[in-house]
Formats: structure tokens, C-alpha cells, sequence
């Protein structure tokens, strides 16, 4: 079996267990026949591979996705949120407050696990700098009184911050993004297309032979593939610890995902998610939240929702697969022992 490695966060294997591969099928020629795409936006590698050539379409997700990171970059003085963030009022575009409103929404739905206005916290960390720091408990506590969601008034396009609040869609973006280019794609009358948006993977119809796709989980240290999800048509989003993170003189390691509430990196048990659904900005949304939630909390959330599947991972190398991807997961890594989640 021939494999691909095309994202850090969810490794992608291009090929299926049959061993026929598709790697023919996205080698990058021009114009119509072009089949795939392959730039850097976001901060991450942005890749597109079509099983038939659509030039058009390509071109087309590009124009998309750099729009869509000039109104959301936090690294960008110029973009929308950083305007916000510093104006702390402004009349936004439409497709900053779709984002906006979903965030909002998505925060209720998940009892604040998930908060856009945690960006000051994450900053103070170092996260957006790399250049890594352990804040003070007394810097923490003054941070977190302007992180609440629920201060973002929203008038129409007028989007009206707290005072010392700071917001960053990053959380959500890449989800947001990879249902827009999904959207392009079927436009185009594309049927067969893998997108990559660095951990965030979408996949359109099923391979060019009509069989499922395969993508990889990363083990939770992010070097080897845990396991594989073979799938059709689905949005598969991961997060995990091993994605941004330090280590501090006594080796304790602090990684990106914040837990809201306490203003620390979330130190839940688990130390990886990954979920599959139809929407790639739930997906999104969740990997983050349930993540933050930990096994328990995350499990009663699947119960009580069931409109996605999840693997998460914990820090004693128990792998928990909810009840519809059991047939899809496939374990690859030894050390690991794999539980079912059910109603
Ligand atoms: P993801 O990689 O999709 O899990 O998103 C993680 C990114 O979202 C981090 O790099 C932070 O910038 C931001 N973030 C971290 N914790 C949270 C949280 N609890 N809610 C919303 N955004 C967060
Ligand atoms: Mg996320």
C-alpha cells in the first residue's frame, strides 16, 4: 500500500487498501486539465486534488480562499477582524458576519467550550508569536474578565466588541473555508475532489473508481498514523495537542487549544479529536470544543446530538470511536486500545 503524507493534522493516504492509486490521477498539468492546486494561505498549505481536470474551478477556489484570508487574518493589519479588534466597532462584509453569527451561535451550542474572544489568551501564551510564555495567574484572571462571546453585539453589519476584547475566527475559518471550496467545486460539476486545508480535509463524492476515500489520524504526538477512516463525502477535521505546543524546563507541555474558562491550555485527557460530518465548519467547531470538553462531557454531547461521529484519543492511549464510524476506523498503531461509544 503506497501512502501519501499531504497534511500534519489529518495525514491523508491517496490511496486505498486495494492498492490502486490515485496518484496519477492528481498529477498537475494546465489550464482545463489542471487537477490540482496546491498554495499557502492561512497560515497553512491550502491543497486541492480533482480526480478530472477543471482548471476553472481551481482557479476559481484560489481567488476564493485569499479573499476570504484578507478579511480574516489576524497577521494581516489590514484585514477585518484586525480592524475590529483594534476600532473595536465596525460595519463588517456579509460573509464576516455569517462567520461571526455561526461562531456566536456555535459557542451557545457548546456552553462555551468554544470562544472566538479567547484570542488575548492565546496571545499572551505566545501562540500567534512562537514566542512562548507562561503567563501570571494575576495576567490570566485580567485576560479572561473581556473573553465572553456573549459581548459581541451584533447590529446588522456592526459588529461592536467590548472594550479590551479581541477576537479570531481562526478556530472556525479553515472549516468555514472548505465547505465554500466544496460549494465552487459541485458548481463546477466536479464529482471526485479531496481538499486540504492542514487538518481540516473535505472529500467530495468517492475516489475516481468509486471507492472510498482513506484518511489518515495522526497519533496523538503527531509523528505516525494511528489509524485510518475509509469514507465518502464527508468533512474530517482534527485537533490535536501536537499541532502547536511547548515545553517548559520540567517538560510539561502547554499546546494551543485554551479551555476558556481557566485561561490554561485545556487539560481535559484528551490529546486529540477528530470528527467527521457533513459540514466542515461544525467539524471544525468541534474538534476544538469536545477537545477542550473531555471524554465524559464530549461523549453526552455525541449522545445527545448524534449529527457527527468522533475518534477522540486520550493521554492513556485509549482510542474512543462513536457508534457510526466503528466500520469506517481501522487501527494501524500498536499500544492502543480502541473503545466504542454508544447511545
Ligand atoms: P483548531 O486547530 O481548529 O483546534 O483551532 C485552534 C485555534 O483556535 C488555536 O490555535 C487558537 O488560536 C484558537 N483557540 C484555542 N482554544 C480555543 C477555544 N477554546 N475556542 C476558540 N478558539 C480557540
Ligand atoms: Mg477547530
Amino acid at each position: 500500500m503506497k501512502k501519501s503524507l499531504i497534511a500534519c493534522g489529518v495525514l491523508l493516504l491517496l490511496c486505498s487498501c486495494s492498492g490502486a492509486s490515485d496518484a496519477e490521477d492528481v498529477a498537475d498539468t494546465t489550464d482545463a486539465e489542471q487537477t490540482s492546486l496546491t498554495f499557502f494561505a492561512m497560515d497553512t498549505y491550502v491543497s486541492v486534488a480533482l480526480t478530472q481536470g477543471n482548471g476553472e474551478a481551481l482557479a476559481e477556489v484560489e481567488a476564493y480562499v485569499l479573499g476570504l484570508e484578507a478579511l480574516w487574518a489576524t497577521t494581516l493589519e489590514s484585514s477585518e477582524v484586525s480592524q475590529l479588534n483594534q476600532e473595536k466597532s465596525l460595519v463588517v462584509s456579509d460573509e464576516t458576519l455569517q462567520l461571526l453569527e455561526y461562531a456566536c451561535a456555535f459557542s451557545e451550542q457548546v456552553s462555551g467550550a468554544f470562544d472566538i474572544s479567547i484570542y488575548p489568551v492565546v496571545k499572551a501564551w505566545g501562540f500567534t508569536t512562537y514566542d512562548y510564555n507562561i503567563p501570571s495567574q494575576s495576567e490570566l484572571d485580567t485576560l479572561l474578565t473581556a473573553v465572553n462571546y456573549q459581548d459581541i453585539e451584533m447590529d446588522g453589519n456592526q459588529i461592536t466588541l467590548a472594550p479590551d476584547m479581541e477576537i479570531d475566527l481562526g478556530g472556525l475559518a479553515k472549516g468555514y473555508i472548505a465547505d465554500g471550496i466544496e460549494a465552487i467545486l459541485r458548481d463546477h460539476g466536479v464529482e471526485s475532489a479531496m481538499i486540504d486545508l492542514g487538518g481540516n480535509v473535505q472529500l467530495v463524492g468517492s475516489k475516481s473508481d468509486g471507492s472510498q476515500w482513506m484518511v489518515g489520524v495522526s497519533s496523538p504526538d503527531g509523528t505516525d498514523i494511528l489509524g485510518g477512516l475509509a469514507l465518502t463525502d464527508k468533512a474530517v477535521v482534527t485537533s490535536g495537542g501536537y499541532e502547536r505546543y511547548f515545553t517548559d524546563d520540567d517538560g510539561n507541555v502547554y499546546w494551543h487549544i485554551m479551555n476558556p474558562q481557566t485561561g490554561y491550555p485545556a487539560d481535559s485527557g484528551i490529546v486529540s479529536v477528530t470528527i467527521v460530518s457533513d459540514s466542515g465548519i461544525y467539524a471544525d467547531g468541534l474538534s476544538t470544543s469536545l477537545f477542550v470538553m473531555g471524554l465524559e462531557e464530549a461523549s453526552e454531547f455525541w449522545v445527545e446530538h448524534q449529527d457527527f461521529e468522533a475518534v477522540l484519543i486520550t493521554d492513556t492511549q485509549d482510542v474512543y470511536v462513536t457508534q457510526g464510524l466503528m466500520d469506517s476506523f481501522s487501527l494501524a498503531l500498536e499500544g492502543y486500545e480502541v473503545w466504542g461509544i454508544v447511545p
